[in-house]
């Protein structure tokens, strides 16, 4: 089963995506990862949700990637006994430690560490960023502020902090508990919420033990300070955008987004853009045409995914908003300036084989018009490294360890398939052969361009390139 088009689509389950039906249905429409987000629904809604990818994985015989998207250390107000209340501007609010229930004149905030952080004149944003509180007198236990921009307050609302580095970790208990039961089930990524400095990856990778991939997101002012640090220790990025227009104003957020997505390609790692980006298909059949517009940006930015949230996880119309999303990102690929577009900007090989090899079957494979590129991987560097090169051809990525398979299917350009290795020359040009053409990816007469390490079996050693045709019948 191919899919003709490169950016690759993350869609987040959740009540409306749940069924075994529904999860075929959108991987049928063009999903290629799923995501599992831990902020809510409870373990056994996940283990099932997993398990029906499992089962559609097996049927289909085709490798699908899975991600657990972990909370993070989102702060949150307590609740109000008489229900939501209504901030006004010019008006006092205090936020407590201890205290039992809210109403208009204060509220609980049960994060030790967030008043340690506060100083008079820092701002605070309640939901979503749409209450804005100065502070103007606090201690360890209390804030008293002012409401700048008032609005709605309700029960567990989140509070962001912008601007300041928060002395907490990345991982709650609640994220710790969720990742063992994420690992334990076998998913492919686990992302990494609210990441703030390197020693947050550090961490996380030191649980996790190889035994996932590590996603970070980036939606604090403070990981951007280190963006460089932190893409170098992690395998894949988010950019964010729902977190990070809080943390951030909103205008910032498209130069932030292409900053990211830059960087990003020019270390080889994948990135995902994510939220709100067919918002308005949670409750409508079609997208507006700044939607469109927006996913075919980070479709021409070469990002190497886009991601649905509320649009497949609690929207009414969760296939369509897929279905659209699939449409316009091979609308865009196929625009004849999208090629300009995304190669403004392409970046050197670094100095070694995988690197010489991979800039070398791009451009042999334009050269002599070959149908595919068939990278052989243990890892998956050998293909993200071919990835990273933007080739106009696709790439398949054979590799015999499943794990790997499922994690390149968030790789821009990729199509992996799992097989069994190849112990000589002649069977690794065979089997490239025949997996492309039972793939769909070249037909009789046409070439394909195929990297290898030779000897076989030893991770790292890409240093072939031979072009091969496949056979007329
Ligand atoms: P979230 O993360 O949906 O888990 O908040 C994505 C974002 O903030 O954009
Ligand atoms: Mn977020």
């Amino acid at each position: 089963m191919r899919r003709r088009r490169s950016a690759k689509i993350v869609a987040t389950l959740g009540p409306a995506s749940s069924s075994p039906e529904m999860i075929a249905a959108l991987f049928e429409q063009g999903v290629d990862i799923f995501r599992l987000n831990f902020s809510h629904g409870s373990h056994d809604e996940h283990a099932a949700r997993l398990d029906a990818i499992r089962k559609l994985e097996r049927r289909l015989g085709r490798p699908i990637g899975v991600m657990a998207d972990l909370q993070g250390p989102k702060l949150r107000v307590g609740t109000f006994a008489g229900g939501p209340v209504e901030l006004k501007a010019g008006h006092r609010f205090r936020l407590e430690l201890k205290r039992k229930t809210g109403d208009v004149h204060g509220a609980r905030l049960p994060h030790p560490e967030i008043f340690k952080a506060l100083e008079v004149g820092t701002d605070l944003l309640l939901n979503d960023g749409r209450i804005r509180l100065r502070i103007l007198e606090c201690g360890p236990t209390f804030a008293d502020t002012e409401v700048i921009a008032g609005g709605e307050l309700s029960d567990r609302k989140g509070v962001n902090v912008p601007g300041v580095m928060l002395p907490i970790s990345a991982l709650t208990d609640k994220d710790r508990d969720d990742m063992r039961f994420a690992l334990d089930a076998g998913v492919d990524w686990i992302a990494l919420s609210f990441v703030q400095r390197p020693e947050d990856v550090a961490e996380a990778r030191k649980l996790i033990a190889g035994r996932a991939s590590v996603l970070i997101k980036l939606e604090k002012p403070a990981a951007i300070q280190r963006l460089d640090e932190l893409i170098d220790m992690s395998d894949a990025v988010m950019v964010a955008r729902g977190d990070l227009g809080v943390e951030m104003p909103p205008e910032d957020v498209p130069s932030l987004q292409k900053q990211i997505v830059r960087a990003c390609r020019d270390a080889g790692k994948p990135v995902i853009v994510a939220t709100q980006m067919l918002e308005s298909m949670v409750g409508s059949p079609s997208p507006t045409r700044a939607e469109a517009s927006d996913v075919a940006t980070a479709v021409y930015d070469g990002a190497d995914a886009v991601m649905l949230s509320a649009e497949t996880a609690a929207g009414q119309y969760p296939r369509e908003a897929v279905g659209i999303m699939n449409r316009i990102i091979r609308r865009t690929e196929s625009d004849p300036h999208y090629r300009g577009i995304m190669d403004a900007e392409h970046w050197q090989p670094q100095a070694n084989a995988a690197d010489a090899i991979s800039a070398a079957a791009r451009q042999v494979a334009h050269t002599v018009g070959a149908s595919a590129i068939v990278t052989y991987t243990t890892s998956g560097a050998t293909t993200q490294r071919a990835a990273r090169e933007r080739p106009d051809v696709p790439i398949l990525g054979l590799t015999s360890d499943m794990r790997t398979a499922r994690r390149l299917s968030l790789v821009w350009g990729v199509h992996s398939v799992h097989t069994s290795d190849v112990t000589s020359f002649a069977s690794m040009v065979q089997k490239a052969r025949a997996i492309a053409h039972r793939e769909e990816y070249a037909g009789p007469g046409d070439k394909v361009v195929i990297t290898a390490g030779v000897p076989f079996g030893t991770p790292g050693a890409t240093n072939t390139l031979r072009i091969a045709w496949i056979e007329r019948e």
